[in-house]
């Protein structure tokens, strides 16, 4: 049994380990604690020569568990919704050097047999690499835990950067096909608890053990009351997409009524998530988010589109064929009329750093936000999301400034930093000289 032992600031669920060392074989945790009494508490990894740093002057290293984005698009010009080995492939790996180690790909609102693709492209995905085991067939790229069914049965008025043409009320013909032939691959499914039939469609989805998120909504408070009632758990990307009292006012002037947004923060049994790329929402939204639904039922997701890593100009949203178009501008996603944002063009990294800066949390909360927290909502934390033992050990290397330096999935190291940097100047070098 071959040993590995990581070195540096251990990110706990309770804290930071300041001289900590993680020990992995096999693809999980064997032992966490301080770097001083490995020897004692494990003479075996004693022994071991410690994985060592990368090269340069940096004086603190932090190891942190692998972050897991349940809501996320697409990166380096691809998207989930092209529904081709190669795309995917280029998404789950684009998210891996920001730090994404398990995720949940995520569709857009489109045409039926685009859904149907993308959902037949997480099965294959799943099955050929099996990344739900510890050391599967792993390679750089973010494990896939299921699919988040992501529209199209959302509110028009809602629909934020979706294409408005497929987006419609649940339609039991629909979805009843997508639950029997990919559910066992569907994690979560996303849903506006007002339109006619988001009962039936919610129930359906908890009857195969899939969880009910309710986003792109124009609800009243009271709806989505009932909606907890069928077993809704969360509401997507706060403030962002849903209704307010404001926007509920046109059609009941008074007595003014709470929507979505109000409902959110005021049900302690809703948990939600923020896209803290600070583009979104500026600091005192994301203060007000943690002050009444942190530490618990607050995650962090990146949303991402195709976007991240490209260079600015037009993208579109969802896939090629139907999507909706975008400008990649300023580091997010902008509609075409300017008016609103599109989605994040940024990785789990950038959230992390972006919400520490901006409040006074703690790293280590924040970190959990961005790994132990979205791992329990989806009821993986027995086997990710935190540095604990049992757990797989998928770890990242951070710099001071939180840029990720070195990926382990299952123990194994999946990218590296150097290494990648050296890869590419190589690359290079291939080109100049024929
Ligand atoms: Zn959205």
């Amino acid at each position: 049994m071959s040993l590995r032992v990581l070195t540096g600031r251990v990110v706990l669920p309770e804290g930071i380990l300041p001289e900590g060392a993680v020990v992995a074989s096999e693809g999980v945790i064997r032992w966490v604690g301080p770097k001083a009494q490995l020897a004692q508490a494990y003479p075996e990894a004693a022994t071991v020569e410690p994985d060592p740093l990368p090269p340069g002057e940096e004086a603190c290293w932090y190891l942190a568990p692998g972050f897991v984005d349940l809501h996320v698009h697409g990166g380096a010009g691809a998207d989930f919704m092209d529904a081709t080995e190669e795309a995917w492939s280029t998404v789950l790996q684009v998210h891996l050097r920001h730090g994404t180690t398990s995720c949940c790909p995520t569709t857009t609102a489109a045409a039926s047999e685009q859904i149907e693709a993308a959902l037949e492209c997480c099965r294959r995905w799943v099955e050929s690499r099996r990344p739900h085991e510890p050391q599967g067939e792993l390679g750089p790229w973010a494990r896939v835990l299921g699919l988040h069914l992501y529209g199209p049965y959302f509110h028009p008025e809602a629909r934020g950067c979706h294409p408005k043409q497929p987006i419609c009320r649940p339609d039991p013909r629909q979805y009843q096909k997508w639950l029997q032939r990919w559910g066992p691959w569907i994690r979560i499914a996303s849903v506006a608890p007002e339109l006619p039939g988001a009962e039936l469609f919610a129930r359906a989805c908890r009857a195969q053990g899939i969880r009910v998120h309710l986003g792109h909504s124009m609800a009243t408070f009271h709806q989505v009351a009932a909606a907890l009632d069928w077993g809704a758990e969360h509401v997507d990307h706060l403030f962002c997409a849903m209704s307010d009292k404001t926007k509920l006012r046109p059609s009941q002037p008074w007595p003014m009524r709470g929507g979505v947004l109000e409902a959110a923060l005021y049900f302690d049994q809703l948990s939600t998530e923020v896209i803290a790329d600070g583009r979104h929402l500026a600091p005192e939204l994301l203060k007000l988010a943690w002050k009444l639904k942190g530490p618990d039922r607050l995650a962090l997701v990146t949303d991402c589109n195709r976007a991240l890593e490209m260079p600015p100009g037009r993208y579109m949203f969802g896939p090629q064929e139907g999507g909706e178009p975008f400008v990649h501008q300023h580091g997010v996603g902008i509609t075409l009329d300017g008016k609103s944002l599109a989605s994040s063009a940024s990785g789990m990294d950038h959230m992390v750093r972006t919400f520490w800066a901006q409040t006074d949390v703690p790293l280590w909360q924040v970190v959990q936000m961005a790994s132990l927290v979205p791992a329990r909502m989806i009821g993986w934390d027995d086997r990710i999301g935190s540095l604990e033992v049992g757990k797989w050990a998928d770890v990242l290397l951070l710099d001071a400034h939180l840029e990720v330096h070195r990926v382990y999935l299952g123990g194994e190291v999946v990218y590296d930093r150097a290494l990648s940097l050296c890869g590419q100047e190589q690359a290079k070098g291939a080109k100049l000289d024929p």
